[in-house]
């Protein structure tokens, strides 16, 4: 029970890797608050491991604002954040809309920021210290083609997460990015098919010469590593590990 009498809210948490981690940090103990666009689905999800689920949609000051808010009048205070809500866009640059490089962007960077705005100040008012983790990608270290917004903002997490680092520091609030290979999530299966078509190859030879072509051993990184490692990261203890990025990724880019 590595979580116990922790609070966490995880963003994005009605699929994928949120989901896991949600489910992840019940089973140590944590209460959860499951983040997520639709409060059907956040609910269904939070059914689960009986926590709470909220409609929140990331890049919405207010959504943002009232979902910290009801996480706190339910189990007291937030002592965990995962900021995790993501999309994935699949284009060249010259194709890309102005729409759609701003939607990337306010998902993931204005997502991280707000949540990590109220979360933080809820923290700093409860004195209870805390852990907030960036969902970051192998894409927040190095670059691929038709993917210019997603590798600019998961880039840009990385720099929120030092200054987090800095800012909470006084205050026990440690900040630190996951950064992931590919795992299998819907997320992963929708662009497959759209990097087969973009490239004119199959499907299989986007899994192997594009996703995991760098791994040591081919393999896809699974929801579980991914979830052990946000275990880790929030119950870790001290300031002594923050600021950081960690890898998890199959060996895709060694650092
Ligand atoms: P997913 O599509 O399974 O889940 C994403 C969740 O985020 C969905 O439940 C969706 O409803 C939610 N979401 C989207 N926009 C939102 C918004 N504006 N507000 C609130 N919720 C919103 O995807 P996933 O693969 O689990 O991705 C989760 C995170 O992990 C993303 O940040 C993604 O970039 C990152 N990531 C994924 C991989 C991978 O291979 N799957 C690798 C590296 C990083």
């Amino acid at each position: 029970m590595r979580l116990k009498d922790k609070v966490a809210l995880v963003t994005g948490a009605a699929s994928g890797i949120g989901r896991e981690i949600a489910r992840a940090f019940a089973r140590e103990g944590a209460r959860v608050v499951v983040a997520d666009l639709q409060l059907e689905a956040a609910r269904q999800a939070a059914l689960e491991f009986d926590g709470l689920g909220v409609a929140m949609d990331v890049t919405n000051e207010r959504h943002v604002d009232e979902g910290v808010r009801a996480a706190v009048a339910a189990f007291g205070s937030v002592d965990i954040l995962v900021s995790n809500a993501g999309i994935q866009i699949i284009s060249p640059l010259v194709d890309l809309d102005f729409s759609s490089w701003r939607k990337m962007l306010a998902v993931h960077l204005d997502g991280a920021f707000l949540t990590t705005r109220a979360c933080m100040r809820q923290m700093i008012a409860a004195g209870r210290g805390g852990s907030i983790i960036y969902m970051g990608s192998v894409h927040s270290k190095e670059a691929s083609s038709l993917k210019s917004p997603y590798v600019t903002a998961k880039h840009g997490l990385i720099g929120l997460c030092k200054t987090v680092a800095k800012e909470g520091a006084g205050h026990g609030i440690r900040a630190n990015t996951i950064c992931p290979g590919f795992v299998r999530t819907p997320l992963v299966e929708r662009q497959i098919p759209e990097q087969a078509k973009e490239l004119g190859i199959s499907e299989e030879q986007v899994i192997k010469t594009l996703m995991l072509k760098n791994t040591v051993d081919g393999e896809f990184t699974t929801l579980a590593d991914v979830a052990e490692l946000a275990v880790f990261l929030a119950s870790f203890n001290s300031n002594a590990l923050t600021g950081q990025s960690v890898i998890v990724s199959h060996g895709w880019h060694m650092q």
